[in-house]
C-alpha cells in the first residue's frame, strides 16, 4: 500500500468511480471530489500528491482551477494530469501552457491511466520504486530487465531496452531523434541522429515477431511514438 494520495476532481459519477477502483487498485490512496470548489475544500483539509483533473466541470472549470494551483505558493508544484475529450486539441495546449503535468484523453484504459500516474509521480520526484512497466500487453521489469509482450520474453540489446523503458514511460508522446538521443543515450555521447533509426528498426523487427511492430510509430517530420 502506498501513502501517495491522489485527488480526483471529475463531476461523472460513473468515471469517478471507476477512477477509484483503477488507483486503489494501483495501491494509491484516492480523495473525490465532484466539483473545483469540493476539491478546494477537501485540499484544505490534506494535500494530496497529485491531482487527476477533469477539465468540463460545473461551476469553477478544470482550466480556473488549475490556474489557481499554479499561482499559490504551496500547490504549484503538485503533479496535475488532466482529463479531457478526444478533439480538445486547444484544452490540451492551453493546459500544457499553465504548467500541467501531462493529459489522459477520454476513453482511457486503466492500465493507460495508471502508468501516466506512475510516470508523473516518478518525474515529480514522488516515486521511485516502480519496478514494473505496464502497458498493453507491453510489460517491462526494471529489476529483472526483462521485457516481455503478451506474456512472451522479447530478447532486445541494452539499447533497445532503455528506448523501450523510455517509451513505456512516456507513452502517445512524440519525440524527435534529438530528444530520444538526449533521454535514451545521454547528452554526452556524440551519436548521429540515424543512429536512432537502426535501434527503431531493430526494435521493430523484434516486435514483429509477436506482432506488435506497429506499436513504434513513425511520425513523419518528426520521429517517432510508442503508442498501443
Ligand atoms: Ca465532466
Amino acid at each position: 500500500m502506498s501513502n501517495l494520495k491522489i485527488l480526483i476532481v471529475e463531476d461523472e459519477d460513473a468515471i469517478r468511480e471507476m477512477l477509484v477502483m483503477v488507483l486503489e487498485h494501483a495501491s494509491f490512496q484516492v480523495i473525490e471530489a465532484a466539483t473545483a470548489e469540493m476539491a478546494l475544500q477537501r485540499m484544505a483539509e490534506e494535500t494530496p500528491d497529485l491531482i487527476l483533473l477533469d477539465w468540463m466541470l460545473p461551476g469553477m472549470s478544470g482550466v480556473d482551477f488549475a490556474r489557481r494551483m499554479k499561482k499559490e505558493e504551496s500547490f504549484h508544484d503538485l503533479p496535475i494530469i488532466l482529463l479531457t475529450a478526444r478533439g480538445e486539441e486547444e484544452d490540451k495546449v492551453r493546459g500544457f501552457e499553465l504548467g500541467v503535468d501531462d493529459y489522459v484523453t477520454k476513453p482511457f484504459s486503466p492500465k493507460e491511466l495508471v502508468a501516466r500516474v506512475k510516470a508523473v509521480m516518478r518525474r515529480s520526484g514522488k516515486l521511485f520504486d516502480i519496478k514494473q512497466l505496464v502497458i498493453g500487453d507491453f510489460i517491462l521489469d526494471k529489476e529483472q530487465h526483462r521485457l516481455s509482450v503478451n506474456g512472451e520474453s522479447i530478447e532486445v540489446s541494452p539499447t533497445e531496452f532503455k528506448l523501450m523503458n523510455f517509451f513505456m514511460e512516456n507513452p502517445d508522446k512524440v519525440y524527435s531523434r534529438t530528444q530520444l538521443l538526449d533521454k535514451v543515450w545521454g547528452r554526452s555521447v556524440y551519436i548521429e541522429e540515424r543512429t536512432v533509426d537502426v535501434h527503431i528498426r531493430r526494435l521493430r523487427k523484434v516486435l514483429a515477431k509477436y506482432g506488435q511492430d506497429q506499436a513504434v510509430q513513425t511520425v513523419r517530420g518528426f520521429g517517432y511514438r510508442f503508442s498501443i
